[in-house]
């Protein structure tokens, strides 16, 4: 998939497709396994408010989150093969269990089948065809292996680094390329070097001193090790290079900028030339790697992280070439382990999964398959999901809801107090040239110059990861295409991006309990509504605000608005700064607070726009609960979840959303809608009353 540089996503966990070679979520309850791992033919339904979820012995005012939310956690125990387990994260599986339905009837080899269902139906049953796979063992690592085994001197680096990157979607191997719309002239893509290298989920991960930190590098390098021996090497020898990888990835952390300052996209914004980024780093041969990847032309490149780049040229010049090919021995291993046979499949996921997030159990394998499939060919398996499950009306409604949503923001940017003139006419046009995609894109993706062979796996997945690669590239000095799309259309998840000014709701998350087209607007306006006027308001959180109407990094506010801004998302830092992640860990705010503002706004947006909706109704309590109580049930419906304290602590350095519990408690305890409509007293904990932060 894509890598969006600063998209901002609605949820962490919950998208289908994950980058990462080594999966870890999506499953089923244990008990349930046996009759349950079957695939669906239909999709499930729950309703958007769901009254055995809650927990009606908890008084809202004190706990929202168990209130709403009770009920689903003690009946949704986290599965043995997942981190964690959310409503998002459920829907995601029985979006995954529909798809394998639809890539079982295509695996079969009709003569009618589509030129679709042929790639994503042979893809799928070589996929599972774990005899084959198991009978090549890590053969199909060793022409790579030998490449590496051929490499002369460092400055071969820059030509097998040109025909690695391709084959792989991790940013492993040294650093990251790839192509994204120039920061400065959202019009044109250009060439993107991004800072990576690293085999742990953040450069935290090296730099941190505490107990458990230096446990999980004891771990990492045992398994690095592990790793290097699957592909032959002695003890001895494993145990030497998987140091060496320490050192060399150590030496990259901590030249990398930390996810809060990735956070602005000014630290990420450094255009040059090739020539400059060539005395950048004078070890790397750039005019080697920019022409076998067929760029040689380009004039201009972002180089996300030019401390990165140099520091990445210490490491090759005073790095022997023997550790080198060590290091890329390892990312080998590393980035082909989910293609290869059991062992390599198990070492990954003992390290990633169960070491790193708590996992009991690797997923099931017809899983793991959907999720690859979702990823190489997601716009294909989308064509089969949508056909299927996405309706006219579900488009036409939430359409209709985005509108009224944004209207809500016209009249909240009027009327604010502590925003000049000046701003708000800035802000009004961003907000009106906000583009909405709903459901899936308007012209799919064509796969045809994608081969996919039947008995291939390994071959399948490394085509695909080129074919994905060639097309980013390919868009280089080209206009940008906005009606492309970062999600494929099951994800359940959405997202803003900055850069192209557009709001994204796959089909996968407009289905119940998220939307649901069988109950009213109350619930659903405090689910999807919500979902909506959070990815809206990126638009304008602390990083979504840096860009303009056309998705330019341009500073469109007077200084002052700029303050009054700063002020009020600082009140939502302090805010969250409170609240606990896990043991000693409390949220770090100044990596949510994009997040969290999001919430804040985007709650408020889609009460007001419910409020609209409804306006000419006469709305009567339901189920014991008054309509505003039931917009606001809905509202917290969907963050229900329970997580494994290994993956909360994950999340502590690498997510940039808050946990469920306080995306709806820290929510609700700073609207006055809210307390209004539980009647909660003015020192209610759910309740801020003159603490409460207000942005939109
Ligand atoms: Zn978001």
């Amino acid at each position: 998939m894509k890598h969006l540089t600063v998209a901002l996503l609605f949820a962490a966990s919950a998208a289908l497709a994950q980058t990462n070679p080594v999966p870890a979520q999506q499953a089923q309850p244990a008990e349930q396994t046996a009759k349950k791992d079957q695939p669906l033919t239909a999709l499930p339904y729950t309703p958007s408010l769901d009254i055995p979820s809650m927990d009606r012995t908890a008084d809202p005012c004190v706990d929202f989150y168990q209130y709403t939310c009770g009920g689903w956690m003690k009946s949704n125990p986290i599965p043995p093969d997942q981190a964690s387990w959310s409503v998002y994260g459920k829907v995601g599986d029985e979006n995954a269990r529909f798809l394998w339905g639809i890539l079982e009837e295509a695996a079969k080899p009709a003569a009618n089948r589509s030129a679709v269902q042929q790639k994503i139906g042979d893809y799928f049953d070589a996929c599972m065809d774990e005899a084959r796979v198991e009978e090549l063992g890590a053969e199909p690592l060793n022409p790579l292996l030998d490449q590496i085994g051929a490499i002369k001197s460092k400055h071969e680096l820059a030509s097998f680094l040109a025909k690695e990157h391709p084959r792989n979607y991790s940013s492993g191997w040294l650093f990251g390329f790839g192509s994204d719309q120039d920061f400065g002239d959202a019009t044109q893509v250009i060439a993107f070097a991004h800072s990576g290298g690293l085999g742990l989920p953040d450069r935290d991960y090296y730099t941190k001193s505490d107990e458990k930190s230096k446990d999980i590098r004891a771990k990492y390098r045992a398994h690095v090790g592990n790793m290097l021996q699957l592909i032959g090497e002695s003890k001895a020898e494993a145990k030497k290079d998987a140091a060496t990888v320490m050192r060399i990835e150590t030496a990259l952390a901590k030249a990398s900028l930390t996810r809060v300052e990735r956070r602005d996209p000014y630290k990420l914004y450094h255009k040059m030339s090739p020539a400059a980024l060539q005395k950048l780093t004078p070890a790397f041969d750039w005019n080697t790697y920019l022409a076998d990847n067929g760029i040689g032309g380009v004039k201009t490149l972002n180089v996300t992280e030019p401390k990165f780049f140099k520091a990445l040229n210490t490491e090759i010049v005073t790095v022997p070439l023997s550790d080198w090919k060590a290091y890329l021995r390892w990312n080998a291993a590393h980035n082909r382990a989910a293609y290869l046979s059991k062992k390599f499949v198990a070492e990954n996921f003992d390290f990633y999964s169960k070491t790193l997030r708590g996992v009991k159990e690797i997923t099931p394998r017809w899983k793991r398959c959907v999720r690859y499939v979702d990823r190489d060919l997601g716009e294909a398996l989308g064509q089969e999901f949508v056909r299927r499950t996405f309706s006219a009306e579900t488009k036409e409604k939430t359409v209709e809801m985005t509108r009224l949503i944004e209207k809500a923001m016209e009249n909240e940017i009027k009327t604010l107090d502590w925003m000049t003139d000046a701003t708000k006419t800035r802000a009004l046009e961003k907000l009106h040239a906000v583009a909405n995609k709903v459901g899936y894109p308007d012209r799919w993706r064509d796969y045809s110059a994608l081969e996919v062979k039947r008995g291939d796996f390994f071959g399948n997945a490394t085509r695909a990861t080129v074919f994905e690669s060639r097309r980013d590239l390919a868009k280089i000095g080209k206009p940008v295409d906005r009606g492309e799309w970062g999600m494929t259309p099951p994800t359940v998840n959405a997202y803003y991006n900055p850069q192209m000014n557009d709001i994204n709701f796959p089909a996968g998350v407009l289905q119940p309990p998220l939307y649901d087209p069988k109950l009213d607007d109350a619930p659903n306006y405090g689910n999807t509504g919500s979902t909506i006027g959070h990815e809206l308001t990126h638009a304008f959180d602390d990083e979504g605000r840096q860009f303009d109407a056309h998705g330019n990094l341009k500073d469109w506010w007077t200084p002052e608005d700029a303050k009054a801004f700063e002020e009020r998302i600082q009140c939502i830092r302090d805010q969250y700064a409170q609240y606990t992640v896990v043991d000693e860990i409390k949220i770090n705010s100044k990596l949510t607070s994009g997040e969290d503002v999001a919430d804040l706004g985007g709650t408020l947006l889609a009460y007001i726009a419910w409020k609209d909706a409804t306006a000419n109704q006469n709305l009567q309590p339901m189920d014991g609960f008054t309509p505003d109580q039931r917009f606001f049930i809905g509202f917290a419906q969907w963050a229900c979840e329970n997580n494994r304290p290994e993956n909360e602590r994950v999340n502590a350095i690498t997510n940039p959303h808050s946990p469920g519990k306080y995306r709806i408690n820290g929510i609700v305890s700073d609207l006055p809608e809210f307390a209004r409509a539980f009647g909660c007293g003015p020192n209610a904990p759910m309740v801020r009353g003159a603490k409460a932060c207000k942005v939109w």
